[in-house]
């Protein structure tokens, strides 16, 4: 019998975040045999909408949907699973008073509808947002927050709330960016476009990502970047992030994939070269 497939989840807030944020390492590990599925707490129903989308406020989170599921499947997921949750917006989570946003949902639902998913696809390794949403969104950092409360929850035989059989993933990564990597490429983009100064400076990017001593696992994923400017693609109702920079950046920019260990907790020693390694 052959082994049975390694398995990879994906756990995101909107469409677009499993691409811009996680696209290489998603293609990088279905291209070599892994099942890799991916799971979005909200269809993004508040994202701008990009010049040259013909989507509406009303249709936004249709479209984004379709995008999502176009782009995994340029990636290679195996499959891709909707939470229905709704998009919260960057308004700070203390003055979204709305109860049907992502952010005022009951945490016990969040982590109960995570840890379904989480005993439904039995992954071996779980890969989220970082602490810090990457941008600061709520919905980013509660999808951080309550992807490791479900990842810890769903080994517990005491926490039977969403049913299934517990299962414990072996490993919980964030997906990060380094702050000394971020700085390159914000120099590159605003050298090249110095209209975009002031909305980067304001948009605060500079402040998010961690410091390099703290990556734990760095993975080349350059073998895939065809694929993943396909995907990046996929999203026009947004547009993508990396059309800022200038084209002979993108293979470096899109050529590692850089995360920190959450469980089991990273000690400082070795970085790790494979999401897999040891299992
Ligand atoms: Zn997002």
């Amino acid at each position: 019998m052959p082994p049975a497939r390694r398995r990879l989840l994906v756990t995101v807030a909107h469409p677009d975040d499993e691409t811009f944020g996680m696209g290489s390492t998603i293609a990088h590990y279905a291209a070599a045999g892994v099942e890799v599925h991916v799971v979005c707490a909200t269809r993004g129903e508040a994202g701008e909408i990009a010049p040259g989308s013909d989507a509406t406020l009303d249709s936004l989170g249709e479209v984004r949907e379709a995008e999502l599921r176009a782009a995994a499947d340029v990636l290679g997921a195996s499959s891709v699973r909707m939470l229905g949750f709704r998009d919260s917006g960057m308004t700070p989570a203390e003055e979204n008073g709305d109860p049907g946003v992502f952010v005022n949902i009951p945490e016990a639902d969040v982590i109960a509808a995570f840890t379904r998913v989480i005993r439904d696809v039995r992954p071996h390794v779980v890969v989220t947002m970082p602490p810090d949403g990457g941008t600061g969104h709520p919905d980013h950092i509660r999808t951080c927050q309550l992807t490791t409360k479900a990842f810890k929850l769903a080994a517990h035989p005491g926490y039977i709330e969403p049913g299934g059989l517990v299962h414990a993933p072996a490993k919980l990564f964030y997906k990060e960016y380094p702050r000394s990597r971020m700085r390159v490429f914000l120099e590159a983009i605003t050298s090249e476009r110095p209209e975009m100064s002031e909305m980067l400076r304001k948009s605060g990017i500079d402040k998010f990502g961690v410091d390099d001593d703290e990556i734990s696992a760095e993975i080349d994923v350059s073998d895939v970047l065809e694929i993943r400017l396909k995907a990046n693609a996929c999203h026009v109702s947004q547009g993508s992030p990396f059309d800022m920079l200038p084209p002979d950046m993108i293979p470096e920019v899109l050529g590692t994939d850089y995360f920190t260990r959450a469980i089991p907790a990273w000690d400082g020693g070795e970085v790790e070269r494979d999401l897999f390694k040891g299992l």
